[in-house]
């Protein structure tokens, strides 16, 4: 089962020609991006001014979507729950993983921002376990629709970084050359099973930004650049 099959959410991952950066921090004009926001939201069907996103810091917080939050005042967090129509969450990535979340059981969703600092913190479980509480939602009943991402192919991560997380997250790493390589969605999706995430209930893009950067941004493979999102919205 995907998202696609629900009519009843909007769900949208961007890509470079579709979205532009849609990140305000990332040294482009303000306006601009105001801009590639404003023709986002016509295009998908949303108001502009009621999206939530993030001041994403690779941590593994989930923020409960209140009535502070409004486009202009982004809560700093790495996820995002709302059971709220006509509300959009996005996700900003450029390599990190877009994770998005729904259950049409309890109508309740949720974005993750999901980078090997994310994974290493289960941020996934985070999100399913706030669903739970806060909305009732039972993990059976969860969809979840991974976006591309930097793929095992091409991250390379210090010894360090194996040295420091190998006993936990050992499966997850290649060797090739003498160096490391993380595959941070087989972690992801080894925390979304063990939430109680059916298999069939995970669409899993499997395309690797650093190796598609005429259709993504990727922070690996060009330094400074734009974001692209993951979009999702109750109707
Ligand atoms: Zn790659």
């Amino acid at each position: 089962m995907r998202l696609d099959a629900f009519s009843d959410i909007l769900h949208n991952f961007t890509t470079r020609e579709s979205g532009g950066n849609l990140a305000f921090h990332v040294g482009d004009d303000i306006e601009a991006v105001n801009e590639h926001h404003e023709i986002l939201s016509q295009e998908l069907g949303y108001k502009k001014d009621a999206l939530i996103h993030m001041k994403q810091i690779h941590s593994d917080i989930v923020h409960v979507v209140g009535e502070q939050d409004g486009f202009g005042s982004p809560p700093t967090c790495d996820a995002l729950v709302t059971n709220k129509k006509n509300t959009p969450l996005m996700v900003m990535v450029a390599d990190c993983t877009p994770v998005l979340f729904y259950d049409p059981t309890c109508r309740a969703i949720g974005v993750a921002h999901a980078g090997r600092a994310g994974a290493f913190g289960n941020i996934v479980a985070n999100v399913v376990k706030t669903m739970q509480k806060e909305y009732g939602s039972k993990p059976e009943d969860i969809i979840v629709s991974i976006g591309s991402a930097i793929g095992v192919c091409c991250y390379e991560v210090g010894k360090e970084i194996h040295e420091a997380s190998h006993e936990e997250f050992g499966y997850a790493f290649e060797k090739r050359d003498g160096s490391y390589y993380l595959d941070v969605n087989r972690i992801i999706l080894s925390q979304l099973q063990e939430c109680g995430i059916k298999q069939e209930h995970i669409d899993n893009s499997g395309i690797c930004t650093a190796c598609n950067t005429h259709d993504y941004f990727s922070y690996r493979a060009e330094g400074q650049t734009g974001r692209f999102a993951g979009v999702l919205m109750l109707k």
